[in-house]
């Protein structure tokens, strides 16, 4: 029987996602550690980004078993990966980061966190999965769901009883957001305490 061909799905490596990382503000000369929430390959990595040459330098390394199992050798050392960055103007004034990948020149929105360094998901051969989206992406995703029944347009507006809305399900579906924003936050206070910017800015880019 043919050995199954191993291909990492975007699920469960570590990838940076170009408008979610600007939105911490990580592409406005954030120097930290970045949590990849990956189920492979390093649990965090570090990012520098130079705001004269607008490039994000991101240093890990490759956990040695991970790196044996997925591309089959021992060697191992400090990754060091530069990236690109380009800044499209927006229609409504501002820019807009997209990453240049390492390996092909061309543009991306995401990439994933390789023994060979950052790549964008053509270079790196990474099919997608059942969930296309990061935990932090479906928890804010589930708050605005909840949100939007209680009459808010984003889930940290102050909640208000809609006047149609009677008030058990307020309270219930209120306890249930409430609930939600609390892992949300406690996700956000991990990315705060490595100085990464608020909730406020995890916000922005939430939806
Ligand atoms: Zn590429």
């Amino acid at each position: 029987m043919p050995a199954r061909k191993y291909r990492a799905t975007w699920d469960d490596i570590g990838a940076l996602d170009c408008d979610f990382i600007a939105g911490w503000g990580v592409l406005s000369g954030y120097r930290g550690q970045i949590d990849t929430e990956a189920e492979q390959g390093p649990a965090s990595i570090f990012c520098e980004h130079d705001t004269e040459r607008d490039m994000l330098a991101a240093f890990y390394v490759w956990p040695e078993p991970r790196l044996k199992a997925t591309i089959g050798t021992g060697e191992h050392g400090p990754i060091r990966s530069t990236v690109r960055i380009e800044r499209t103007p927006c229609r409504y004034g501002g820019t807009r980061p997209i990453f240049v990948c390492p390996g092909c020149a061309r543009r991306t929105r995401r990439l994933a966190v390789r023994p060979s360094g950052l790549l964008c998901g053509k270079c790196a051969g990474v099919t997608y999965g059942s969930q296309r989206e990061t935990k932090t992406r479906r928890l804010v995703r589930r708050a605005n769901v909840l949100a939007a029944r209680l009459g808010m347009e984003h889930f940290t507006d102050t909640p208000k009883r809609p006047p149609y809305m009677r008030e058990a399900t307020y309270q219930k579906t209120l306890a249930e957001l409430r609930a939600v924003v609390d892992q949300i936050n406690i996700k956000a206070a991990r990315a705060m305490s490595r100085g990464i910017a608020g909730l406020g800015a995890l916000a922005r880019w939430g939806v």
